[in-house]
């Protein structure tokens, strides 16, 4: 096949097989961080935050510890934060080549709900202002940068979790982006992003350039901030591993790695995660990112009603659960209020 990148922006697709749509990035599929104590990343997520814990399994690269996915009542793509809490992993530092924040849309109109309910619970909150949003900044137990962004409507076919201990109406209704530094010279980044994955420029605040995916929302935000003075991040406790963004199928995947490699973005084959298949690739700015697809979905292995109840685990692992099981700490559910460990 002939394939380039050509430098009028236009990757050369001829080579691509005849009968796949244009594949396109509608949105973030799910962020992955790294997070240190089990129990308290739980009470946070699905406590405080009153997301659904949707999803307890393992990390399938690395058995010995948990990947815990939280998401909404479904726990659909676009919804989706998941976490290998590695107990007693040393912070890292978040810097260049990393995702800095990462943002989960509310109702505008439970703003100030939710600043009234971090500060009752003791976690700092910074209110801000952003390309026309509200903005609390804020981090979870590990330092992982968070925000909540006010917007005006729920995206379609997002269900807030109703039975956790936020109220649907002020409720998390999936993400609404994130923030990439990518480190030294961002030019490539930008390159990558524009012209091969397809994110649309909206607008500059400052060292922060908006770029938006071909939606429909959530998680169509990809901020990039430029800051030539950031030390370079270290992967640890409170950072984000890699941001995953979604699209329809295993044939788009497919045209997608077509058109990465096209591009001089080689990526990883294709990885079964059993609940979507990944691809991975490290952008020139050295941030990590994966295209999941949509399907199959949380659903494929529990019940909607049982998400998250119990440690489930791809069919490659189940004849060794005795062991997985005995060597992974226990949890209990997250506590509704999300604050036991911090006494209130
Ligand atoms: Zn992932």
């Amino acid at each position: 096949m002939t394939r380039a990148f050509s430098p009028d922006g236009n990757p050369n697709l001829s080579g691509a097989r005849s009968g796949v749509a244009e594949p396109r990035i509608s949105g973030i599929h799910h962020v992955t961080a790294i997070a240190s104590d089990p129990q308290r990343n739980l009470d946070f997520y699905g406590g405080l935050l009153g997301l659904r814990f949707v999803k307890r399994t393992v990390n399938f690269d690395d058995p010995g510890s948990y990947h815990f996915y939280f998401g909404d009542t479904l726990g659909k793509p676009g919804t989706l934060m998941t976490f290998f809490p590695w107990p007693g992993a040393p912070r890292g530092r978040v810097g260049a080549g990393q995702v800095t924040a990462t943002a989960f849309a509310v109702p505008s109109g439970s703003i100030d709900w939710w600043r009234r309910r971090f500060e009752s619970h003791g976690v700092d909150v910074d209110s801000q202002a952003r390309f026309g949003n509200q903005i609390l900044a804020f981090e979870d137990p590990d330092g992982l940068n968070l925000e909540l962004v006010g917007i005006d409507s729920t995206p379609k076919g997002i269900e807030p979790w109703r039975d956790g201990s936020v109220a649907a109406e002020h409720g998390i209704a999936g993400f609404h982006g994130v923030t990439l530094a990518p480190a030294g010279p961002a030019d490539r980044s930008f390159e990558l992003l524009e012209k091969v994955l397809g994110f649309a420029r909206r607008g500059v605040e400052g060292a922060r350039t908006r770029l938006e995916a071909s939606g429909p929302a959530p998680g169509t935000i990809a901020d990039v901030v430029v800051d030539s003075g950031m030390a370079p991040g270290r992967l640890g406790a409170g950072v984000v591993h890699h941001v995953a963004w979604r699209t329809a199928d295993s044939e788009t995947q497919r045209a997608w790695m077509d058109r990465l490699f096209a591009a001089s973005q080689p990526t990883t084959d294709v990885a079964e995660r059993c609940y979507f298949r990944s691809i991975y690739f490290r952008e020139p700015g050295h941030v990590l990112h994966e295209i999941a697809t949509e399907g199959p979905g949380m659903a494929i292995d529990e019940d909607a009603g049982d998400l998250g109840s119990t440690l489930r685990l791809p069919p490659w692992l189940e004849s060794s659960r005795a062991r997985i099981e005995a060597a992974l700490p226990r949890i209990e559910a997250p506590k509704p209020s999300g604050t036991a460990s911090r006494g209130a």
